[in-house]
């Protein structure tokens, strides 16, 4: 009888953020699906994103995941205890610097583990640039995985090395994305002020270093798919030269209610509740308004939010992450009341898959980060644009200029933390709501928006191009396998 032949072990080392280790467990069930054992490594207080999922996994009989708990050295770079998520260091204005200083201190514990396990492949985050050198050391191919859009990815890169925003006299004039095939315009204020101030900024270096760790690792694993954004898998490929592979929507890996609804935190509602209550509405009659995991609301905002929805007269579901806030400082008096049947807030955190892939739903307010763009565009649903910090304004591109599903609510102004300049007014929103509901511009974006859903799910069933190209990267990676032991 011959050996068992070898099971391909991936270990996948997200960052510390809900709009990380979500996409990365959806990709730890990609690989177990095809027979590929994967572990997760996180640390404690990350650890239930996972738990309970896993579980359920290994319920249901599949090849399921490991987790691998590593200590997070807060305390050792000046954080307090128990913050080991970087939604918990966003909350104080300078811990975030110092949680990437911790993040770097998982190097020693990284090594420790790949020398004693040796898996056949490191999924590593973008912001773990040193993993490269890691893995380097116990010759495991690196893949870097920043949860980007192809557009995001390229726009950043074109962004960082033409400096196109050196060519413009104020923070407003627009300028033009360098090289791609599309106009796509934006200002020095829609980008981050580290990245267009002092050179020696370190965030600036971290992005160089990150860029150049990309380089040096074996590719670049990418939430999308391709009939999504071709031009820019394309361009990523061939002008840029990196190595990469798209296996996305991997949200789309989650078939079952239970499963949508463990995602990221503890749903605050319960997930039968929230179905009623769609399933009392028309189809494509409730707008749907989140956030995300990470980006800062402000009161008078939560304020002008609420008074558009209501004059909007339009159905709703609002999550509002209030961050301790009360009631009082931002919701209308009487509100619910007045909204009553037709508007649902969620406090908290809220089972947005199940929700976005509901029929009642007809739009979709989003900070565009990426994960919450894809799902949106999974689910067929137009988009009223209003990016806040990170890559979020290119996404914001995408939607709007590019696949055209989508209005802007017009944010200025790139920021970890908006305030009271930053407001978008009632009014404004009030026209965004109307405009991605009502109207035959409305109903065009809605069948965009429904073309790409089928193309979405056509693309991660069998035979479809990011199954394939899933297909492809395991093949590879067991060719590696084969060639190291000979
Ligand atoms: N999410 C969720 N419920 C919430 C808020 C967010 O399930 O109430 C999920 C959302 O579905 C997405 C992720 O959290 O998968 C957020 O990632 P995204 O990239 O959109 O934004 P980030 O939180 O990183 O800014």
């Amino acid at each position: 009888m011959g050996a068992e032949p070898h099971q391909l072990h991936v270990v996948l080392f997200p960052f510390q953020a809900h709009g990380h280790m979500i996409p990365t467990l959806d990709i730890a069930r990609l690989f177990t699906a095809r027979n590929v054992k994967a572990t997760i490594i996180t640390t404690p207080v990350n650890a239930s994103t996972f738990t309970k999922a896993i579980d359920t996994g290994r319920n249901v009989g599949n090849s399921y995941i490991e987790l691998e708990i590593f200590k997070f050295p807060a305390k050792e770079a000046g954080l307090p205890e128990g913050c080991e998520n970087v939604e918990i260091a966003m909350r104080q204005p300078g811990l975030v610097y110092q949680f990437f200083l911790a993040t770097e201190l998982l190097q020693e514990q990284l090594e420790q583990y790949l020398d004693r396990v040796r898996p056949d492949c490191l999924v590593a985050d973008m912001f773990f640039p040193w993993a490269t050198q890691s893995s380097a050391k116990f010759n495991i191919p690196r893949l870097v995985f920043h949860g980007f859009s192809y557009f995001s990815i390229c726009a950043q890169e074109l962004v960082r090395v033409y400096e196109p925003f050196e060519n413009v006299s104020s923070d407003d004039e627009t300028f033009i994305l360098p090289l791609i095939p599309h106009e796509i315009k934006l200002t020095r204020s829609q980008l981050p002020a580290e990245l267009t101030g002092d050179k020696d900024h370190p965030m600036r270096k971290r992005i160089e270093t990150i860029k150049k760790s990309e380089l040096e690792s074996y590719g670049v694993i990418v939430n999308s798919f391709y009939e999504l954004e071709p031009d820019y898998a394309e361009f990523y490929r061939t002008e840029l030269r990196r190595k990469a592979w798209h296996v996305g929507p991997v949200s789309l890996c989650n078939r079952s209610v239970e499963k949508n609804t463990q995602r990221g935190k503890e749903a605050s509602i319960d997930e039968q509740e929230c179905l009623n209550w769609l399933n009392s509405k028309w189809p494509a009659s409730v707008v749907y308004i989140c956030f995300g995991s990470t980006a800062p609301s402000f009161a008078a905002q939560l304020h002008e939010i609420a008074i558009a929805l209501e004059n909007s007269e339009k159905n709703f579901i609002w999550v509002v992450r209030n961050n301790g806030k009360n009631d009082d400082e931002w919701l209308p008096p009487g509100f619910e009341q007045r909204t009553e049947g037709r508007g649902l807030i969620i406090r908290g955190w809220a089972p947005q898959v199940l929700i976005l892939e509901h029929e009642a739903i007809g739009a979709f307010v989003t900070h565009c980060g990426w994960n919450s763009t894809l799902e949106g565009i999974s689910a067929g649903v137009p988009m009223v644009t209003w990016p806040i910090f990170a890559e979020q304004f290119y996404n914001e591109k995408l939607v709007t200029d590019i696949l055209k599903i989508g209005v802007s609510v017009g944010v200025k102004k790139w920021s970890r933390m908006p305030s009271v300049e930053d407001l978008i007014s009632r009014e404004v929103i009030e026209t965004a709501l109307r405009e991605i509901t009502e109207g035959d511009a409305a109903e065009e974006m809605r069948q965009r928006a429904k073309q790409l859903k089928e193309k979405a799910w056509k693309a991660v069933a069998e035979g479809g191009s990011s199954y394939s190209d899933l297909s492809a990267l395991i093949n590879e990676l067991r060719s590696y396998h084969t060639q190291k032991q000979v």
